[in-house]
């Protein structure tokens, strides 16, 4: 299973000198493996893969697009995705279940009033698919479960399995320790329903090789915003430890953290927990990296 970043940036995007290296655009990860084409999340990172899958003329391969949930920086670069232009693309677009329908979510970034091709105007074939949550779903010889985050909405994370290499995508995640903020029926108990939420990220982090995590705040951040949805890398740090998994990559950078920020940022989480079995990397657009069972190497 190979992987490439192609947006890392949480909430809008940033085209200023300090988001350089880390980069700018929202989330976008590509996940290959056995053949497949898999998209999580269709933030402006889509626009750049979308060319690079149709570099040189070629034929758009068949897509299976996931969407954690339908928050702007998640979707807002699907209009510009250009497989879903050519006639003979064909993309599945996959979410948990929700109270509307995510076709008629993504049709109405697409309306006119908004974009001047509406969605049903797009020339490639586009199907939309409910996953039930903990369903697992092969996606060719990928094995995915979605499982419902501490977020506003309805906010799914990922857990790819493929020949015993699993990459988790995690975002966007609040703590449960706080408040809920996911729209769920509690029945009057509110801190059941946040237990279940935080088994739910240890579930889909379990002993994964991979694990790509929503650390938008510092704790600083945390404690002024504590409703905006979103987690540290402290608490990533909790769930990969308690979750047994070995790599955590930083994702969803916020958008005012210079790239030096980040980097001292990671420098100390590295010394902070050196004696964990647990490697820390920030997410960085562009770089790709490859799964094999125990441990993960560079591809460029
Ligand atoms: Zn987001
Ligand atoms: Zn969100």
């Amino acid at each position: 299973l190979e992987f490439r970043f192609w947006g890392v940036r949480g909430s809008y995007p940033v085209a200023r000198p300090h988001a350089s290296r880390l980069g700018g655009n929202t989330p976008c990860v590509q996940v290959q493996a056995g053949g497949r084409q898999i998209i999580i999340d269709a933030g402006t990172g889509i626009r750049r893969l979308g060319q690079a899958l149709m570099a040189g003329g070629a034929c758009p391969p068949p897509i299976s697009l996931l969407i954690s949930h339908t928050h702007w920086d998640h979707i807002q670069g699907f209009p510009h995705f250009a497989p879903a232009y050519d006639a003979r693309g064909h993309i599945a677009v996959w979410s948990l279940r929700r109270p509307q329908s995510l076709a008629g979510l993504f049709s109405g970034q697409q309306e006119l009033d908004f974009f001047p091709v509406p969605l049903e105007r797009l020339p490639c074939r586009l199907e939309f698919f409910d996953l039930q949550e903990g369903e697992a779903v092969d996606i060719g010889p990928v094995l995915v479960r979605a499982r419902r985050l501490n977020h506003a909405g309805v906010t799914s994370g990922y857990r790819l399995q493929h020949e015993g290499g699993v990459l988790a995508y995690i975002c966007d995640v609040a703590p449960s320790r706080d408040m809920l903020l996911a729209d769920i029926d509690t029945r009057g108990d509110e801190r059941r329903t946040l237990d279940r939420l935080f088994q739910n990220q240890l579930a889909l982090a379990d002993r994964a090789e991979v694990v790509i995590y929503d650390t938008f705040f510092t704790p600083e951040e945390y404690q002024e915003r504590r409703h905006w949805g979103h987690s540290t890398a402290e608490d990533a740090v909790e769930v990969c430890r308690r979750a047994g998994a070995r790599n955590l990559f930083l994702f969803h950078h916020n958008p005012d953290r210079p790239d030096e920020a980040a980097e001292r940022l990671l420098e100390s989480l590295r010394q902070r927990f050196q004696d964990a079995d647990l490697a820390i990397h920030a997410a960085v657009e562009g770089q790709s990296w490859r799964i094999r069972p125990g441990e993960i190497e560079r591809c460029e």
